[in-house]
């Protein structure tokens, strides 16, 4: 729901700010389903709302679950279609959002990659994502930012739904994850921010020219510069800064990939790496790597401090990397 919109025609037609706040909170408990529901307001305003406005900016087009995912696939108002995954933990729930349909950094190994970018989501697109979960009863405390699409290549929507999200639907900074593939113009935005939003970096490679081959956009964001603004990260921020890196066979998994990756982490005490299980995709001939356990062994000699990541939705293609539309 676009409340700022609906704010002002509120306030246009005569309604009192408690009733616009009223609308506003109907919306962000995701009690109701639309305007018609909320019976807590007239009849008459309902059904003016529901003639001016889309209740959600998305519709269900399809739903799939496994034992602890859920994957959904929504439309758009422009007949485009995104995903969004609900991901069930022990004791939260966490939703992985997009930002973008589509993506234009044509990561190789990524579904979301090889459909090329479309278009960015609006900040009201980004918060009805989890909208949707919670209209279902779900009661969710985390998002990760790793659904379709690079939330640097769209930082004013994001840094706006960051907020909307904390504010109204009461998430925590902390429990917020962004995720780049290296964006460093919106690294250094995110750091001038200063929100306690974590962040996360794709690594996946400490040489260049794998990096280039498997990320293209590399070839603008380099890896030097990469490694440079993280030092600067931790410095300003004093927060742990996570490293993705996802083991791909015989590109990334060599004894000395593992050498590389330890001397990274090891440079600073808040670097932290997570070792994630590549999820195979149609798209990509790149294969899970069968070295996991030889490669983790070095970090471990080398105390390296990281957690070998378990890749939840990946029965429903709902994994990192997974998400096309
Ligand atoms: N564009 C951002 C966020 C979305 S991708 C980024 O790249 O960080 C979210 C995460 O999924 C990233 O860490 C990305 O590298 C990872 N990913 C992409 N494809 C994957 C795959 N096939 N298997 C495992 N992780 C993958
Ligand atoms: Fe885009 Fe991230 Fe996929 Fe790369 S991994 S193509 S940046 S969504």
């Amino acid at each position: 729901m676009n409340v700022a919109k609906i704010s002002q025609y509120l306030l246009k037609i005569g309604q009192p700010k408690f009733r616009v706040n009223q609308v506003s909170e109907n919306y962000y408990l995701a009690k109701f389903n639309s305007f018609e529901e909320m019976t807590n307001i007239s009849k008459d305003l309902r059904l003016k709302l529901s003639e001016n406005f889309s209740f959600l900016s998305i519709k269900e087009d399809d739903m799939v679950e496994s034992k602890n995912s859920l994957k959904a696939r929504l439309k758009l108002a422009d007949n485009l279609y995104i995903e969004t995954v609900l991901l069930k933990y022990k004791d939260w729930n966490t939703v992985c959002v997009s930002t973008q349909v589509g993506c234009a950094m044509g990561c190789t190994f990524c579904a979301t990659g090889s459909m090329g970018f479309k278009r960015n989501l609006t900040t009201e697109e980004i918060v009805d994502q989890i909208i949707y979960w919670k209209q279902k009863g779900i009661d969710v405390s985390r998002i990760v930012f790793m659904g379709m699409g690079e939330p640097f290549m769209n930082w004013q929507n994001v840094r706006q739904a960051l907020i909307d999200i904390h504010s109204n639907l009461k998430i925590g900074w902390r429990k917020m994850t962004v995720s780049t593939v290296g964006v460093i113009e919106g690294i250094e935005e995110f750091i001038s921010w200063g929100q306690q939003v974590n962040l996360a970096i794709s690594l996946h490679s400490l040489n260049q020219e794998t990096r280039e081959k498997i990320m293209p956009s590399t070839k603008v964001y380099k890896l030097n510069e990469l490694i440079k603004i993280c030092h600067r990260y931790t410095n300003q921020t004093k927060r742990l800064l996570f490293f993705e890196y996802a083991l791909m066979d015989g590109i990334n998994d060599t004894d000395t990939d593992a050498y590389k990756l330890s001397d990274l982490v090891n440079s600073n005490k808040l670097f932290f790496a997570n070792i994630i299980k590549l999820n195979m995709v149609k798209t990509s001939k790149i294969r899970p790597s069968r070295r996991t356990d030889q490669f983790c062994r070095i970090l471990d000699v080398n105390r390296v401090k990281y957690s070998r990541r378990m890749s939840m939705g990946s029965e429903i293609n709902g994994a990192c990397g997974q998400l096309i539309s």
